[in-house]
């Protein structure tokens, strides 16, 4: 018999960890708390349950953990009891973990990202920290899961300073079609000074690896791709399964590790009637994302002398922007989100940006890549009208008006979204511990998250939303504004009141000294010889760009070192590969969640613009 891995979770960073396990003849069983929506794993495409239903995806939730049965709880400071129950920064549930929604954009984290104390300092009230590696260390993993994924990009369209920070070869597909909506954006982020560039993704161009070239369906971000243009955790994933030596099992909960000395000896799962069976392994690797592994190594008591784990749990700080075009049509909503980016607000350098950071008390900030192009669907659009007509009209929103107004589709056709994925610092008091009173539907404490931002985060917002209406309404809108998405002290009204921007990182934090971090340089939780970490929670900063090609870049890496600091297994005799799949080419290489957001975001920049008398009337 080959040694047994258990890996919780079935998404980015499990099915990295999973591949590296299977290829390395352990037995490996993948256990998902979701539902299993595809057919055969170790087709290119295999048959999925995923269609361009917005009632489904959206508003039902299909692929989403139902926020009744699975909740999570919200408060902003330790002071105070949560102030919401239900989603908070949830992701996806299901086979191929977030990355079954995700617009699959996939830039890399810079050189400062990992050296971040020793390349830019400390910040009084945050715990910067270095990661136990370098960008030239991570590089090679960069480049080998984007060759896994598939990444369409334009490396000499890429800003100097982006090249400078990661440099990097081509890539291996040329970009898709660009968006029209994300062209008008781009031309608004020129004209004042800026660097756009095709957005990197993980989306097919052309036939790649037996996957299809997208055909631009329109319903991508937050939605299952029906044909396997954008895949992310299941390529991986059917490397792993194509070993003949990996059981993906669905629907199966993870409650607990059972542990004892330095060793785990498997998992507590929550089976039917509350019965608590325990699945046995010599391995295990927590994969749950963010906020659920964090949960799960609490649910489990995992060594954790200094109380660390929970803490330094990072959310992107985003704000959202956006651009209404009365004279045309820029259907937003065509094609993939957001073809088009600008990476400049990541630098700390940006002209002006060092002397606002001082005038406020900070030495540096850095805002973080702005994804342009995003729009909202139909039904979306629909509910935005509802919210809005009763605060700016005496009209009811529903009859004649109202469909002369879908029809005009102010807040769909002719609306372009962007969106900043602002750098969060690391803060002790920001976490994920165990509620005291809320439970899921097994009966299982639930993650309770308190989060509020720094200081730098808000100082960012306050430097940039200006320049961000200026790309806007460079870009030849008619009305345009930017908001925060949450609301903080400092800004009482924006877009939502819980972070929705579904990158969430931290809890599990990588370091050299066990007394600062969970896990040590490998991913390996500190005091247990056998129990690792493979997801976003371990990162020790948040990066100012979309975490997860490093999410599964760092899980690659790390899982490479334990199969070679555990005793290699031999082949079970059971095992029956499947041919391997044909190998990508070789050599170099809504808007995330965006529609409700940029919908409420309307909501609240239209009301503002109205207050301002700046509101046009409906064409
Ligand atoms: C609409 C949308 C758009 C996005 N776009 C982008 C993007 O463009 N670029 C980008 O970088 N990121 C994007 N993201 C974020 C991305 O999806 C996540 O960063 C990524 O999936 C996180 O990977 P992970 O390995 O940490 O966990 P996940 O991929 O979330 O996988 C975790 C899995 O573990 C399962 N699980 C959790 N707890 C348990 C348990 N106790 N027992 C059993 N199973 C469990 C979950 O059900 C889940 O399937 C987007 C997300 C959304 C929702
Ligand atoms: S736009 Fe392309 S990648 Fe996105 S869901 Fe449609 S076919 Fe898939």
């Amino acid at each position: 018999m080959a040694d047994k891995a258990i890996v919780v979770g079935s998404g980015a960073g499990g099915s990295t960890a999973a591949m590296v396990l299977a290829e390395a003849n352990w037995d490996v069983v993948i256990l998902e708390k979701g539902p299993n929506y595809l057919g055969d794993l170790t087709s290119p495409t295999p048959a999925t349950r995923f269609s361009n239903d917005e009632l489904k995806s959206q508003h039902r939730g299909f692929e989403n953990p139902d926020e009744e049965a699975e909740p999570r709880t919200f408060r902003r400071t330790d002071a105070e009891d949560a102030t919401h129950v239900g989603h908070v920064n949830h992701l996806p549930s299901a086979v191929g973990g977030g990355t079954v929604h995700w617009d699959a954009k996939t830039p890399r984290f810079w050189d400062i990202d990992f050296k971040k104390l020793t390349m830019l300092g400390p910040v009084g009230g945050a715990d910067v920290q270095d990661w136990p590696f370098a960008y030239e260390d991570i590089a090679p993993y960069y480049d080998e899961i984007e060759r896994l994924i598939g990444v369409a990009g334009d490396v000499d369209a890429l800003n100097p300073i982006t090249l400078a920070h990661a440099p990097r070869g081509p890539y291996p597909m040329p970009p898709g079609p660009p968006q029209y909506s994300s062209t008008l954006l781009a031309a608004g982020a020129e004209r004042v000074g800026m660097h756009p560039h095709p957005f990197m993704m993980a989306i097919n161009s052309q036939t790649y690896d037996g996957r299809p070239a997208c055909n631009n369906c329109g319903f991508c971000s937050g939605y299952g791709c029906p044909i396997h243009a954008r895949v992310g955790a299941l390529a991986p994933l059917r490397r792993a399964v194509m070993t003949g030596r990996v059981e993906v099992r669905a629907e199966t909960f993870v409650r607990a590790v059972v542990h004892d000395g330095r060793r785990a000896s498997g998992v507590r799962l929550v089976g039917p009637d509350r019965v608590e069976p325990v699945e046995t392994a010599d391995l295990v690797v927590l994969a749950g994302s963010a906020i659920e592994t964090n949960r799960l190594a609490l649910l489990s008591e995992l060594p954790d002398p200094n109380e660390l784990i929970g803490r330094f749990l990072f959310f992107h700080w985003f704000t959202t922007g956006f651009a209404i075009f009365l004279r045309e049509r820029v259907h937003a909503y065509r094609g993939r989100s957001t073809s088009h980016a600008v990476d400049d607000m990541a630098d700390p350098d940006f002209p002006g940006a060092r002397e606002f950071a001082q005038l406020n008390d900070l030495p540096y900030f850095r805002g973080g890549v702005l994804e342009m192009g995003g729009s909202q669907e139909p039904i979306g659009e629909a509910k935005t009208y509802a919210g809005l007509l009763p605060l700016l009209t005496p009209l009811k929103p529903f009859g004649q008006h109202f469909k002369a107004l879908m029809r005009a589709s102010v807040l769909r056709d002719r609306l372009a979204g962007v969106q900043m994925i602002g750098e969060d610092l690391a803060q002790s008091t920001n976490r994920v511990d165990l509620d005291p009173t809320v439970v899921d539907i097994r009966g299982v404490p639930v993650a309770r998250i308190t989060y509020s931002p720094h200081e730098h985060e808000i100082t960012a917002q306050m430097f940039y939303l200006p320049i961000i209406t200026d790309i806007l309404k460079a870009s030849g809108a008619d009305a345009a504004a930017a908001v925060p998405q949450t609301s903080s002290d400092q800004f009482p009204i924006a877009a939502e009141d819980v972070p929705s921007g579904a990158h969430t990182m931290g809890g599990m934090r990588l370091g050299t000294d066990p007394a600062i971090s969970v896990c040590d340089p490998t991913g390996r939780v500190w005091g247990l010889d056998n129990v690792f970490v493979a997801d976003g929670s371990v990162f020790p900063t948040s990066g100012a760009h979309n975490p997860t090609l490093t999410i599964m870049a760092t899980a690659l890496r790390n899982a490479r070192s334990w199969v070679s600091s555990q005793p290699q297994p031999q082949p079970s005799p059971s095992a029956t590969p499947t041919a391997p799949p044909t190998p990508p080419p070789a050599g170099p290489l809504p808007t995330t969640g965006a529609g409700a957001a940029l919908g409420a975001a309307v909501a609240v920049g239209a009301a503002a613009l109205a207050r301002q008398g700046l509101k046009r009337d409906t064409p």
